[in-house]
């Protein structure tokens, strides 16, 4: 699949506001890669597809896990977390995509994980701090990934975790489990 394919693919799945999103994601993805030496044309086909999911129902996403044998606590923290998983599933599944390294990046775009792969952490990132985020603490975030892309996950890690606890959110054990691997690895 070819970047002109997985826009006109995302275009269809995609509100507007998401999928400019996309667009200013894939451009942030594009900027690490070539700053961090990873590979940009994996980094930006990662991109386009990380929220390919995120408009598919909950009870869709829900019955998805199942179906495809994901790990069924993630049917217990809430919907937010399904597209990012789920996701991996259907651009393999639905699109075609075979490269373990985006299917990875789009799997854990939202929780993180402990050890995260090069690209991962690209995404991750791009996700996070992409011009159109206005989080708060994102600007010490930007700045950071400047310098360090493990800094910045541990950072943006931090906040996620911060905001979901000030909500009284469940947090996903993968999103713990990046945030002490990067607090214990600096
Ligand atoms: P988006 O898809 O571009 O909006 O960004 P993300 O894929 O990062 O999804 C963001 C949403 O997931 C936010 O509402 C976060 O609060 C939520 N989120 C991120 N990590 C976790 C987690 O560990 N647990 C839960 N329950 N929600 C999370
Ligand atoms: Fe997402
Ligand atoms: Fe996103």
């Amino acid at each position: 699949m070819n970047e002109a394919e997985a826009f006109a693919a995302v275009r269809k799945s995609l509100k507007q506001r998401r999928f400019e999103h996309t667009e200013r994601v894939t451009e942030e993805a594009e900027r690490l890669a070539e700053m961090y030496g990873a590979d940009v044309g994996k980094a930006r086909l990662a991109a386009i597809l990380h929220d390919y999911a995120k408009y598919r129902s909950p009870a869709e996403m829900r019955q998805t896990v199942t179906k495809a044998g994901l790990n069924r606590n993630l049917l217990y923290f809430g919907d937010e977390i399904l597209h990012s998983f789920v996701g991996a599933y259907y651009i393999m599944e639905e699109l075609g995509i075979e490269d373990e390294d985006i299917l990875s990046a789009v799997r854990y775009h939202t929780t993180g994980r402990a050890d995260m792969k090069k690209l991962e952490k690209i995404i991750f990132l791009a996700d996070y701090i992409e011009p159109g985020r206005s989080f708060p603490g994102i600007e010490e975030v930007r700045e950071t990934a400047k310098a360090s892309l493990d800094e910045a996950c541990l950072l943006s890690l931090k906040n996620t975790i911060g905001f979901l606890v000030k909500k009284k959110k469940p947090v996903y054990p993968d999103t713990f489990e990046a945030y002490n691997y990067y607090t214990m690895n600096k």
